[in-house]
């Protein structure tokens, strides 16, 4: 059955529905589960190894998701100070996320229900995943997707052949308009707000934690609609009622400094009204969540905390954790990263343990090449500014001959292919050419300044 987390009303589990009608809490799925001392894993690495903890399902549609690594990140917790720092691999997924294993369960039970055709609202992740297993399976999956959405998770839709429907600026006007779209339809609601099993499929992924590790004393998550910490919240706690755990991890929550209305939400303070769509962590862009209340539960059982981390700080950490660990983390899962350094030492004892749960890959969005990208025009130099541009900056400083240009450009082209620039801006009359020591020398002619003046120009507006 389900129970709502707020006034503890019960509820069939059919029709699935995510809000209690008495008191608008979220629903959660109440398992039975076993006795104390009763339970023990066995049988294959992976998601489907906890079949008996979830809601039950006939049907098991898969592609290898679950069983992911628990690195020990030893590099990377020595530059804070750590003594243990795991980070928890959901980048090696089927499609490169946390989320195929709530797609591996949801398919599994659209098809046990009879339903041909899935609709889901998503920031990226959950359609990737949805219409990877639904196309596994043989289903329809219609995917509403905001206006910025990470490039690589909408590739990986438009591959796996999903319905694509922009649907409003951020995830909240398409996640309203799954909701209509799944009672006008009749289709199976698979959006991860409005569906309470995604939680007991994401629990499985504390289950792993516990079982490659043990517990935790810290677990962070980055937080969008709120769901995810409580999923891995709601895994520790079942372990402990199943006498598997005697302790219990204390869940940190973490949002971009742009968009973070549960902190707000949590700190009592007033959220600001609009999100800042600009931040590079679009997988936890969520104006509105809806399971604000299930994260604040989470960090509040568990005596836990929530922060925010800056868009820098976020990059910063992103490309830490590449370059020390080898992860190549999605900006959200960097996110977790970034807010461990502000607590380790401080709040996080040194001698702690602690996860980082890393959600999804870092080949799905695209922020660091247009981090890099920016970074070089701010400098006024990089891709973006031409050969003969460079040439013309070169000499505008001294006058000089093939082969010094040839160095000063780095040797990064034929010595050939700069005397051919020298030839075309020499016909254009930017450049002349002179004798001197037996040397062909190059010099910028008015006309070459007052062009290369206007590129400066032009850079400065780009
Ligand atoms: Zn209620």
């Amino acid at each position: 059955m389900l129970r709502c987390i707020s006034c503890g009303s019960e509820y069939a589990i059919y029709p699935l529905q995510s809000t209690c009608q008495k008191c608008g809490g979220s629903l959660e799925f109440v398992a039975n589960l076993p006795k104390a001392g009763q339970m023990k894993f066995s049988g294959a690495q992976g998601f489907w190894r906890y079949k008996q903890l979830l809601p039950p399902v006939k049907h098991m549609v898969s592609l290898g998701e679950g069983a992911t690594p628990l690195h020990k990140a030893e590099r990377l917790a020595k530059t804070m100070g750590l003594k243990e720092l795991y980070l928890k691999d959901e980048t090696r997924n089927p499609t490169n996320s946390y989320r195929d294993r709530a797609a591996a369960f949801l398919t599994s039970h659209a098809i046990d229900q009879g339903f041909e055709t899935l609709v889901c609202a998503t920031n990226g992740n959950m359609g990737a995943s949805l219409a990877a297993y639904a196309a596994r399976a043989g289903l329809i999956c219609h995917a509403l997707v905001p206006k910025v959405v990470d490039v690589g998770k909408l590739a990986q839709m438009i591959a796996y052949d999903a319905v694509i429907e922009e649907s409003g600026d951020m995830v909240d006007d398409a996640i309203r308009k799954a909701a209509e779209l799944a009672k006008e339809t009749g289709w199976y609601q698979a959006t991860a707000e409005l569906n309470p099993l995604v939680v007991e499929a994401q629990k499985t992924i504390s289950y792993e934690i516990v079982e490659q590790f043990g517990m935790p004393e810290w677990v962070i998550v980055s937080m969008g609609s709120g769901g995810s910490i409580y999923s891995l919240w709601k895994g520790f706690r079942e372990l402990k009622q199943l006498g598997l755990t005697n302790s219990l991890p204390q869940m940190i929550g973490v949002q971009t400094e742009g968009c973070a209305p549960i902190v707000s939400k949590l700190k009592e303070e007033k959220a600001s009204k609009s999100c800042n769509s600009s931040t590079r962590a679009l997988a936890i862009l969520v104006g509105e969540p809806l399971q604000s209340d299930l994260a604040i539960k989470a960090i509040q059982e568990s005596k836990g905390l929530a922060l925010t981390v800056s868009d820098g700080e976020i990059l910063a950490a992103e490309l830490l954790v590449a370059k020390l660990e080898g992860v190549f983390a999605e900006p959200a899962s960097s996110a977790a990263v970034a807010a461990l350094q502000k607590l380790a030492g401080n709040q996080i004892a040194n001698d702690s343990s602690v996860v980082c749960l890393i959600t999804g890959s870092g080949l799905k969005a695209t922020d660091v090449l247009q981090a890099l990208n920016k970074k070089q025009k701010a400098a006024g130099l990089g891709l973006a500014v031409s050969t003969k541009q460079k040439i013309l900056k070169i000499l505008s400083e001294k006058d000089t001959y093939g082969y010094d240009l040839w160095k000063q450009l780095g040797q990064i082209m034929t010595r050939a292919a700069v005397y051919q620039h020298l030839n075309e801006l020499a016909d254009r009359g930017l450049v002349v050419s002179y004798e001197e020591d037996g040397k062909k020398f190059f010099r910028v002619t008015e006309r070459g300044r007052k062009v290369l003046a206007a590129f400066d120009e032009i850079h400065l507006l780009m």
